[in-house]
């Protein structure tokens, strides 16, 4: 298996090649906790989520560093209107990320750095920056001299002329030098001091700017160079931009070495969805209209390519939970399935190829949408010859093997429904002894009685089969 992954940088699908033999350093742009997160951002989490499983599932170790910006403009607006501390603040903010994240099945990642908790690292990049010449001190600010770092702009292959012609314009409405050179520091305001969001550096009393936590605790938990970097898409400028000019002119080396970025979810009108423009959806909003998490989960990573833009709509949720519902289905199916004498080659063949086509799909940049299409047609056919009572031993370990490793992505498996199947099968077995001592009201109390968990018994050869349906 040869993992390849689009790398913004050179623009091309590259085979991907970890530094170290056997180890990834990841980095990913995490949330500002200054509300709940949209489902926007949730789309960049699960593609983080989506990345980090194929690199484990290709053998890889990982170390995975995802921060939680605690400080920013929004998070001190917002703290100085209620009165409190950012810290405060940003408490309930923080919780409700790491539920979202826990309902939305990602995996807990190695490093979740707080960006007050790592303010002397940022000074002392910034001091370094200084220093080099690549960052100079106006009125109590600090910014980052974009003309000293020629390659800026290679990320997201900008056009370096316009930015300067326009720069000459508004320069002189700003202390800086030119209006495209972005704050590392920012001096202390009256204000700021009371919401607790004011350290000392040896540039004056102040606070971070946004762009210089991912560079200093990148650098703290990976080093100066590592293997990936990745973020939803209108993070690539110029957050991204400024990370590598940041990083690259303190360090004198090359920083992430593949860039890897998540298109937009669009609302039903096709508008990018974000919080900054108000009215959002948030998983809460989806849940508590009746979406189950896992439902969004598998919308989110599986039913577009991560490099295409995804719609969000009621009838998408729905479908994406009817497709949750049919893989559940089938693994409780073949689970359930007493095999059938001898075997089914062609079956065992097909699954042999479904599992091919499925890993090829992975291993080219992560299109988990083709690969699961692969697996739908597999358990269309799966379901014809479980019918046909042609599964024997084999193709039944061999399905339940794939299914295992489908699920290792998809992660829509269990939970939700705690001993479901457990109580479901101890009703089945109390009907039977009822139908065996010729109890058939007792029979019917419990088929009704499932009936109206949404559970459906079937009498079929192999015994009685059970299926979920609307309840009622
Ligand atoms: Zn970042």
């Amino acid at each position: 298996m040869t993992l390849k992954l689009h790398n913004t940088l050179t623009g091309t699908k590259d085979v991907f090649e970890p530094l170290q033999p056997g180890h990834v350093g990841m980095y990913t742009c995490g949330p500002t906790v200054w509300n709940f997160a949209h489902v926007g951002n949730l789309r960049a989490f699960l593609f983080y989520d989506l990345l980090r499983r194929q690199l484990l599932a290709s053998g890889y170790q990982i170390t995975h560093v995802m921060n939680v910006t605690d400080i920013d403009d929004r998070i001190l607006d917002q703290a100085m209107h209620a009165g409190t501390t950012i810290l405060e603040y940003v408490k309930p903010f923080v919780a409700a990320f790491f539920e979202d994240m826990r309902a939305l099945r990602t995996q807990p990642v190695e490093h979740y750095p707080r960006a007050t908790e790592h303010i002397p690292e940022m000074i002392a990049m910034i001091t370094t920056l200084i220093k080099r010449g690549n960052a100079y001190v106006a009125d109590g600010d600090v910014y980052f001299r974009i003309d000293s770092f020629p390659r800026y702009g290679a990320l997201s292959h900008l056009d370096r002329s316009g930015l300067r012609a326009g720069a000459r314009v508004a320069a002189d409405k700003y202390d800086k030098e030119s209006v495209s050179d972005f704050a590392l520091w920012k001096k202390a305001q009256p204000g700021d001091e009371e919401v607790g969001a004011a350290w000392d550096a040896p540039f004056g009393r102040g606070r971070p700017g946004w762009h210089i936590e991912c560079s200093a605790m990148s650098k703290r938990y990976l080093g100066e160079t590592f293997d990936i970097h990745s973020g939803g898409v209108d993070l690539m400028f110029p957050h991204h931009e400024n990370e590598i000019a940041q990083s690259e002119a303190a360090n004198g080396k090359p920083f992430a070495r593949v860039w890897l970025h998540s298109e937009f979810l669009s609302d039903a009108t096709g508008e990018k969805m974000s919080k900054s423009a108000g009215g959002f959806t948030t998983l809460r909003d989806l849940v508590g209209a009746g979406h189950d998490p896992v439902a969004v989960r598998f919308f989110l990573i599986a039913n577009a390519h991560y490099r295409q833009r995804l719609r969000l709509s009621t009838e998408a949720l729905h479908s994406a939970a009817e497709q949750v519902r049919r893989v559940r289905e089938f693994a409780e199916r073949v689970q359930r399935a007493r095999p059938a004498e001898g075997e089914d080659g062609e079956l065992i063949r097909r699954v042999g190829e479904v599992r091919a086509a499925y890993r090829q799909a992975l291993d080219d940049d992560l299109n988990l949408p083709q690969g699961v299409g692969h697996v739908f047609e597999l358990i269309r056919e799966a379901n014809a010859a479980l019918d046909e009572d042609r599964v024997g031993v084999n193709g039944r370990q061999a399905l339940l093997d794939l299914i295992e490793e489908v699920d290792g992505h998809l992660d829509v498996m269990g939970g939700g429904e705690p001993g479901l199947a457990e109580e479901v099968e101890r009703l089945i077995a109390e009907r039977e002894d009822a139908r065996k001592a010729r109890d058939f009201a007792r029979a019917d109390r419990i088929r009704e009685e499932l009936r109206q968990r949404g559970i459906a018994l079937e009498d079929s050869r192999e015994g009685v089969r059970w299926r979920r349906v609307t309840p009622g």
